[in-house]
């Protein structure tokens, strides 16, 4: 019998971050004790000024009813002081920001302003899991241009050169790089902004945001570069750098055309963000920094602890992550051995083995465009990691 669901869910992937920490949840409902590694978000509370923001805010009682659809003003106000200011984007202003229930909720309404049926968009891959899919469900056509480890999982300007078609609307990377922590340097981005200047069609979409989990120094924004602000949609949110995943803040700087539209569009889909979590976004960014500061800080020493325990791993083969908080170790070594009864022949299958075995969840690099990579995320307490990675080193090792 056909589906009553429509080809356009039916031809949609799940997505794999959040499968496998619904798998988890699943299994820690069950009394087993499941170390997650798998979703990508802070371990941290989110900072006591930005709650007593939201206390405050609730208080007032004056946020209650629909916000205005782009976003309160003054927090739109705010990230254009912040994004001309910090991210030298500074023909940025409040009418070019547009806030949204979360970045990965931009990132869709770009994609439905943007995309035409059967417009090519070029994505840097590694990439997260949901680009393509979003891409795919605004009626476009994904294109992967690969990065390998030997070159710290950046794909190059070059090829991004070779794989623009007349069909090719735009390109997205996310940097610092989920899944890979990688971060392009000032120079990779120019080269980047070179070839999209020679394709008057074509936009960038810069996914920054772990901007502020970043070990290698600052930012650099491709907006911020000449000729770049008409060609860009800065795409950021409050989830990773001010640990508030669940408020659901996210938000794009892009050209008046392309703000106006995704206003329009959210206006049909959603209508503006939570009035409360926009007040407490609001205390975030233009509030005391300190809080987002050590949290980075943290990340960077989990990551040296963490690579020192991976290092130790027979088998596995990681770069240095540089920014977010993943790794993304290449783990085809383990392919085609057994044990406990499962066969492992794919990063999938590992993942499941490690699941069931070492009771560490992980996510397949299959998701992100890698198949013979693992993603781990090490935002989790130093105690959690360090088992884990015991774990997984006795859970690996058995397998031959
Ligand atoms: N971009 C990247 C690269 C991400 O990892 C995420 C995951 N949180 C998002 C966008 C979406 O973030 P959110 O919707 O929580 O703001
Ligand atoms: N972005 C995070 C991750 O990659 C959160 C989950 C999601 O939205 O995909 O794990």
């Amino acid at each position: 019998m056909n589906s009553i669901l429509s080809d356009r869910v039916l031809n949609m992937e799940e997505s794999a971050t959040l499968a496998m920490a619904k798998k988890a949840r699943e299994l820690k409902s069950q009394g087993i004790d499941i170390i997650s590694l798998s979703l990508g978000e802070p371990d941290f509370k989110t900072p006591q000024h930005i709650q007593d923001a939201a206390k405050a805010a609730i208080d007032e009682g004056k946020y209650f009813s629909y916000s205005p659809v782009a976003g309160y003003q003054d927090l739109r106000e705010a990230i254009a002081k912040k994004l001309r200011e910090e991210n030298e984007i500074t023909a940025a202003k409040a009418e070019n920001i547009v806030v949204s229930t979360g970045a990965k909720h931009s990132i869709a309404n770009v994609f439905m302003c943007l995309i035409n049926e059967g417009d090519e968009v070029v994505i840097f891959s590694p990439y997260w899991v949901s680009y393509a899919e979003i891409i795919k469900l605004a009626g476009g056509v994904p294109i992967l241009i690969e990065g390998t480890l030997e070159n710290n999982f950046k794909a190059t300007a070059a090829q991004l050169e070779a794989a623009v078609t007349p069909k090719t609307k735009a390109v997205i990377y996310s940097s610092p790089c989920n899944p890979t922590g990688s971060v392009f340097s000032k120079e990779e981005l120019e080269a980047i902004a070179e070839v999209v200047k020679k394709h008057p069609s074509m936009m960038v979409i810069a996914d920054e945001i772990y901007e502020l989990i970043n070990f290698v120094g600052r930012n650099y924004s491709i907006a911020s570069f000449p000729g770049m602000f008409e060609r860009t949609i800065t795409v950021n949110g409050f989830s990773k750098g001010y640990a508030m995943t669940g408020w659901r803040v996210g938000y794009i700087c892009a050209p008046l055309e392309i703000a106006k539209a995704c206003e329009k569009i959210q206006g049909q889909f959603t209508s503006g963000g939570t009035g409360i979590a926009q007040r407490a976004a609001l205390a975030g960014i233009s509030g005391d920094q300190a809080p987002s500061k050590a949290m980075a800080e943290a990340y960077l020493r989990r990551r040296n602890l963490v690579l020192g325990l991976i290092q130790d791993i027979p088998g596995i083969k990681t770069h240095v992550p540089e920014g977010a908080f993943y790794f993304f170790p290449d783990v085809s070594a383990f392919f085609g051995k057994s044990a406990h009864g499962y066969d492992v022949k794919t990063a999938d299958d590992l993942c499941l083995y490690l699941l069931a075995i070492a009771n560490v969840s992980l996510v397949t690099g299959e998701a992100f465009g890698a198949p013979s990579c693992i993603r781990l995320s090490y935002a989790a307490s130093d105690e959690e990691l360090v088992e884990a990675m015991k774990r997984i080193k006795k859970a690996l090792g058995e397998l031959a």
